[in-house]
């Protein structure tokens, strides 16, 4: 029989498009609800800082010529940030992007890919593009199971993501225990931290990642504008890594993969750190509030160190949960099992959660 000319490779029929929040346009539309407020993609709640406003109405007129393909402001300003040199630094269109570099330059279909159960779905999209095999412990007080993970690296274990905080938990992993994880994974082996959250978690929590990368040659750090710096919309990530890896992965990146509006806007949030520093303080007030009221209401909410929370409630399925908040005008996310993810937004918007939630404790 002839093959259809339009199947792909047979590993692509194994991914599952990713499936993002549903815009609040969306759920007004179908559910014929006036107003709806969105706190299912962890996305800043407060908007981006002045600076960034003002940055990108100067470069606006300046959109017909192509970016700087090699971002050399951006990696400076950054390498000056981190203390790190800028050999070391890669710019990517959102972090999501160099997770798919670094798959695609680094996996095959001979490679396993050593994660976690319960964490960030891309970490298995990439592992499938590339015909890799995932290997995914099962979590530990809904966090990295860092001993069962070590036990599982073989000699065709080629990747390791750990997302730090981890999304959708908010967890970290203790740094003494992570710096022992590391040490045991052999030199052939790339970890890469996930650190998206990274802002959000109080400086005890988190281990200088950046620093270790200098110290060994198999670990890559990855963070976001995305987050903490609001610019979900303009997509921009950066990796931390050993110059070879940079190397690397500067050899298959699209040319121009960072925008030019990203690029002044990643710039001047950068440089304004009270704002950022604002925001993240903010939503860990937040965090704290809406923590301890969704417990008095029976919910149990994971300890988080991110910009979201994670609740198991008393339902088997959260599902019929997520789609009554809906019908209240409250978008978040539900995961298989009883559990739902709840960004904290605005001190309204957290509320107006709050009261529609009471209903489902
Ligand atoms: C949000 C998030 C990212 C960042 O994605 P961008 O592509 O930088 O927007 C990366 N990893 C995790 C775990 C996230 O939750």
């Amino acid at each position: 029989m002839k093959k259809n000319p339009l199947l792909p490779r047979e590993c692509v029929l194994g991914i599952e498009p990713y499936q993002p929040g549903k815009p609040v346009e969306e759920v007004k539309r179908e559910l014929g609800v006036a107003r709806a407020i969105k706190l299912a993609s962890n996305e800043n709640p407060y908007g981006p800082s002045p600076r960034v406003r003002a940055a990108l109405r100067r470069e606006i007129g300046r959109v017909h010529i192509y970016p700087d393909s090699a971002c050399f402001t951006l990696t400076r300003d950054l390498a000056r940030y981190l203390q790190c040199r800028e050999e070391e630094i890669i710019i990517g269109n959102g972090s999501n992007e160099l997770l798919v570099l670094l798959g695609m330059a680094y996996l095959g279909p001979e490679d396993e890919v050593l994660t976690s159960q319960m964490t960030f779905v891309v970490y298995e999209t990439v592992a499938r593009l590339m015909n890799a095999k995932l290997v995914a412990t099962p979590p530990r007080d809904y966090s990295y199971d860092l001993e069962a993970m070590a036990r599982k690296i073989s000699p065709r274990t080629r990747l390791v993501f750990i997302s730090n905080p981890n999304n959708p938990t908010g967890t970290v992993v203790d740094p003494h225990a992570l710096k022992r994880f590391l040490d045991r994974i052999p030199p052939a082996c790339l970890a890469v931290l996930d650190e998206a959250y990274y802002e959000y978690a109080d400086d005890s929590r988190m281990g200088p990642t950046v620093q270790w990368v200098r110290e060994r040659q198999n670990l890559v750090v990855l963070r976001t504008f995305s987050k903490a710096y609001a610019l979900a919309g303009l997509r921009v990530g950066y990796g931390i890594m050993p110059p070879e890896v940079k190397s690397i992965l500067d050899r298959i990146r699209p040319p121009f993969n960072v925008n030019s509006l990203a690029q002044v806007a990643a710039i001047a949030a950068l440089a304004d750190q009270p704002y950022m520093r604002q925001c993240v303080e903010k939503t860990r007030t937040e965090r704290k509030r809406v923590g301890d009221a969704l417990t008095a209401m029976g919910f149990k909410a994971v300890p988080s160190q991110a910009n979201f929370l994670f609740l198991q409630g008393r339902r088997a399925e959260s599902r019929a949960c997520a789609q009554a908040l809906m019908k209240a005008g409250v978008i978040v996310r539900p995961f298989p099992g009883p559990y739902l993810r709840m960004t904290l937004g605005l001190e309204a918007e957290n509320n107006k959660c709050l009261r529609a939630m009471r209903a489902f404790a």
